[in-house]
């Protein structure tokens, strides 16, 4: 027999989640189905949308199931198969998340090929659902133009980052983030591209934004929300486009969020905010592979990972992530 340990969602949190909103649990697996496959995992994803999904509200993915186990990204390998197409050994992405192991009809895993070089995590960031994520904000949702000056909050996360650097290979004029550590701040300009960069914890985000756009911007990415949007809004050029990525900084609010004072700038600059949820534009993945492909073997796309190792860990890992504890994409290492 054997063990897979999950770990599941007990009780909805108010506010920030604690560790008594969850619990691990040992399952034991049965024998293999015909048609089944039992992969062991590697990697899991953890992402602050999960945090909207603990809640019991309609959304665009339903709430977590009380008492059952967190699904989410994860990649492995195929331990054992009664499938066509699963053999052991190949790489496997799917869905079924925080557990160490996931047996499943094969239906719920995808075959996925090995990248000399490139972790298995990379697919649950730079060359899967984060790093899509911000492909397809920039270059779909929001039009990146040639020569625009592009303002991205978040900057150091798993989006940010990909980001950042997409907006620079596609042609912005100028590439501006913001993050909350100097750390962070540092490795922006140093590492992923970006022209200026700075704190938000340092000051008002739009007095700072001033200093680093001084001529305004045209794009805003947006995955904070709050003062963050209401700085952008106040920063606009005629004409700019936002894509609205997420909110992060409301995750775990427990009043509603106050929207931007200065929308009126929205009629008076002509500008345009447009929200996306990644799972409705599927259909840009294999122009994203290639080029974030093509990115990454020329060395015009470095990416990091924050790793947290034991798939007991995931909560820790989870709310690590909603504090700003990661750089790049926040794994867990089963
Ligand atoms: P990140 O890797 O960016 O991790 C989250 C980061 O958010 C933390 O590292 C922290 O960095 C920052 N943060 C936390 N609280 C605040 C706050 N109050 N104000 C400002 N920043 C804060 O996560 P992802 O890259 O996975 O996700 C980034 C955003 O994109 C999220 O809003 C997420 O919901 C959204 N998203 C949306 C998708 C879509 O389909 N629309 C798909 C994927 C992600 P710091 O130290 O800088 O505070």
């Amino acid at each position: 027999m054997t063990s897979s340990t999950q770990i599941q969602l007990v009780a909805r949190p108010t506010g920030w989640p604690t560790h008594d909103d969850f619990r691990t649990v040992q399952v034991e697996l049965g024998e293999l189905a015909p048609g089944q496959v039992r992969v062991r995992n590697e990697f899991v994803s953890v992402d602050p949308y999960m945090r909207g999904r603990m809640n019991d509200v309609k959304s665009y993915t339903p709430p977590y199931v009380l008492g059952e186990t967190m699904t989410g990204g994860a990649v492995g390998r195929v331990e054992a198969s009664t499938a066509e197409g699963f053999a052991v050994g190949d790489v496997v992405l799917h869905q079924l998340g925080w557990r160490d192991v996931s047996q499943a009809d094969a239906a719920a895993f995808r075959v996925v090929p090995e990248i000399p070089g490139v972790p298995l995590s990379a697919y649950l960031g730079i060359l899967g659902m984060t790093g899509l994520t911000a492909y397809v904000g920039l270059l779909e949702i929001a039009g990146l133009r040639e020569g625009d000056t592009v303002f991205i909050s978040g900057a150091a996360g798993a989006v940010g980052t990909a980001a950042g650097q997409i907006a620079r290979l596609k042609g912005a004029g100028r590439v501006v983030g913001s993050a909350g550590t100097p750390e962070k701040v540092a490795l922006l300009t140093e590492r992923y591209g970006y022209d200026a960069a700075f704190s938000y914890k340092d000051g008002p985000v739009a007095d700072q934004l001033a200093v680093a756009a001084p001529d305004g911007i045209d794009l805003y990415f947006d995955n904070v929300g709050g003062e963050h949007l209401e700085a952008a809004l106040g920063a606009f050029n005629d004409f700019g486009r936002a894509a609205l990525c997420g909110a992060i900084s409301q995750y775990n609010e427990t009043e509603p969020a106050v929207g931007p004072r200065n929308m009126g700038n929205m009629v008076t600059r002509s500008l345009m905010l447009r929200g996306f949820t990644i799972g409705n534009h599927l259909e840009h993945f294999p122009a994203f592979s290639r080029d974030m492909g093509a990115w990454l073997q020329a060395g015009e796309v470095v990416f990091d990972e924050t790793v947290v190792d034991g798939i007991e860990k995931s909560v820790d890992a989870f709310l690590d992530l909603m504090r700003g504890a990661n750089t790049g994409k926040m794994v867990v290492r089963v």
